[in-house]
């Protein structure tokens, strides 16, 4: 009568549990991918087949049920994650504020000089640059 034993696949996209006969080499196939491997370990040894049997559906139904808890639980995070920069541009009104700190900045600056404009009157740019430049010049003199 023989002995069957319950193995389990080593290749990581397998891993399924099933019943082989225990056979005098040390070698065995999976059943569900074909790999052929070593024995390992053995999970279960038993002259009932249906013992075996019995153990590898209870296993592979665990590892079933576990790997539904895993993409559950993804799913419920990329929900998260996908809600978050929603919230973000939410925010993204109060930038005009910062269109207020900009516009004093120059003011600082060029306050003292006369209203050039600068892109609105791009046909005459020489005249005002050089009086800048003279400007400049004077008070280096001085
Ligand atoms: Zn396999």
């Amino acid at each position: 009568m023989p002995t069957y034993q319950v193995l389990r696949c080593y290749e990581d996209s397998c891993r399924m549990f099933q019943v082989h006969q225990v056979k005098k080499v040390n070698k065995w196939q999976c059943r569900v991918c074909g790999e052929k491997q070593s024995t390992i370990k053995v999970f279960l040894t038993s002259p009932q087949a249906s013992e075996c049997r019995t153990f590898v559906q209870n296993m592979n139904m665990a590892r079933g049920r576990a790997e539904e808890d895993l993409l559950n639980q993804r799913q419920s995070r990329e929900e998260d994650q996908a809600a978050v920069p929603q919230r973000q541009e939410c925010r993204l009104p109060t930038r005009s504020k910062w269109e207020d700190y900009v516009d004093e900045e120059p003011d600082d600056e060029t306050g003292e000089h006369d209203d050039q404009g600068g892109s609105s009157l791009p046909q005459q740019p020489w005249q005002g640059a050089t009086s800048k430049w003279s400007t400049f010049a004077d008070d280096d003199d001085e």
